[in-house]
């Protein structure tokens, strides 16, 4: 993992190791374009608490675009049953690891996945 020194692009720590983050896949298992705009602007470099939490919004950002489409009535990937309760999981555990975070960053707050869970569960799909 490369590491420069630097500041941390998401809390601005410095004088602490930073990495550039690569996201890879994204909670669907599709391939992650950080060159596209709807999913990220540029790479970045974050230190190790706020590269947890980047996941984190990477994740809370795809399933939330998911939900959008859903709602709208287009192909979603929660349209399928198992996928929809990975990401119920998935944003409970996000809660969780929030609620544990002591550095907490500004990339994505508790309240907000708590919406996106409240908005989930009014969603009923065909099992
Ligand atoms: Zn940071």
């Amino acid at each position: 993992m490369d590491t420069v020194a630097g500041s941390c692009n998401a809390c601005g720590a410095t004088g602490v190791a930073i990495m550039k983050l690569s996201l890879g896949k994204d909670f669907f298992g599709r391939t992650y374009d950080r060159l596209s705009p709807s999913t990220d602007q540029s790479p970045k470099w974050y230190c190790e608490g706020c590269s947890m939490q980047k996941n984190l919004q990477r994740d809370f950002r795809d399933i939330s675009a998911e939900i959008d489409k859903l709602v709208a009535g287009q192909t979603s990937q929660l349209s399928n049953s198992d996928e929809f309760q990975r990401a119920a999981l998935r944003l409970r555990e996000i809660v969780a690891l929030l609620d544990a975070v002591q550095n907490r960053s500004l990339l994505l707050s508790i309240s907000e996945v708590n919406r996106l869970l409240e908005r989930l569960n009014t969603i009923t799909i065909p099992v």
